[in-house]
């Protein structure tokens, strides 16, 4: 047993790089295309922070709004689907908006008012490891990360980022509480020595309080679902419920039954709970197990979520409007 790991060892750290498959979104190919939607649109490009591996984490705005609404894609590795739906609707928006015209049933000059911040790939060192991509890694690293994997070459189930770390567990918010599933880095699940660790999260975390926005989305798949409810302060119940409920609408995905339960230490239930407002966790694509969607799921998700970034720019206006946010920063 302990001869053929080696063998597969050896094999591993000097094959040069995994034959990368097509039928994937390489934090390669997003990088360009955000290049290009810039150029041609003129946006503001922000980046927020750097990877463990140190590549820049890359924040989009697209409108005029002093206000905003934040998007954030591929927390997860195997989650890259996410990335590419925000990048079309990055795309869409920004062409719509420039030429005046509607985003499906909702007028883009909303964006006048609430500007969108998107990241469409927040754990890109995650997405480059899911896709078999180790061309980042030293030696000793890519040893790291096989026994991460538990020494097996299925790298389409990473999750973590490139120190093994989950980031979706990595919140201040039920943190404490979160039973550790595993009990050190590993492909999926490890959440940390200690909240806000990973480097992504760091970034995200400095990012969402500078930025300070009215609604936060995080994309994720799979299982066509979405999560709305963290605790959330009886007050805001009836709020939050009517916007995930709209949501679930246009998607046509289930919305999660609120969990008294619930264990936290996710983007979105730190979001809820430090700034009182809105947040949705989505999850595209029919149900997939350990693995990322294939790609040609992407027209039916891309055709249900459309519009959901432009909706919630005019519910954020909404709330404003009403005075139903409530500044809430306990710390
Ligand atoms: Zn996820």
């Amino acid at each position: 047993m302990k001869k053929i790991i080696l063998m597969g060892l050896i094999c591993f750290l000097l094959l040069p790089t995994v034959t990368l498959s097509k039928q994937r979104y390489s934090p390669e190919t997003m990088e360009s295309d955000l290049l290009k939607i810039q150029k041609k649109y003129h946006l503001e490009v922000e980046t927020i922070g750097r990877t463990e591996k140190g590549k820049p984490i890359k924040a989009v705005k697209l409108g005029k709004g002093k206000k905003s609404i934040l998007m954030v894609g591929a927390h997860h590795g195997r989650e890259w689907l996410s990335s590419l739906i925000l990048m079309a609707m990055l795309k869409d928006y920004a062409s719509a908006y420039q030429s005046g015209q509607p985003i499906g049933e909702f007028p883009s000059n909303l964006l006048d008012e609430v500007s969108i911040w998107f990241i469409p790939m927040l754990n890109s060192d995650g997405v480059r490891i899911q896709q078999g991509d180790f061309s980042d890694l030293s030696i000793k690293e890519r040893a790291a990360v096989w026994k991460m994997n538990d020494f097996s070459t299925d790298w389409s189930r990473w999750k973590a980022n490139a120190k093994g770390i989950d980031l979706n567990r990595q919140y201040p918010s039920g943190w404490d509480d979160l039973v550790n599933e595993a009990k050190k880095p590993m492909y999926q699940f490890y959440k940390g020595k200690r909240p806000l660790m990973a480097a992504e999260v760091k970034a995200l975390s400095t990012f969402t309080r500078k930025v300070d926005p009215l609604i936060a989305v995080s994309y994720h798949t799979s299982g066509r679902e979405i999560f709305w409810h963290y605790h959330n302060k009886h007050k805001n119940m009836a709020r939050d419920y009517g916007i995930a409920k709209k949501v679930a609408e246009i998607t046509e995905y289930e919305l999660a039954i609120p969990d008294k339960e619930a264990i936290g230490s996710g983007f979105t239930d730190w979001f809820i709970t430090e700034f009182g407002r809105p947040a949705l966790t989505i999850e595209l694509s029919y149900l997939v197990e350990e693995t990322s969607p294939p790609l040609s799921v992407f027209p039916e998700e891309w055709d249900r979520n459309r519009q959901v970034g432009i909706m919630l720019v005019k519910e954020a206006n909404q709330l404003n409007n009403y005075g139903a946010v409530i500044h809430n920063k306990t710390n």
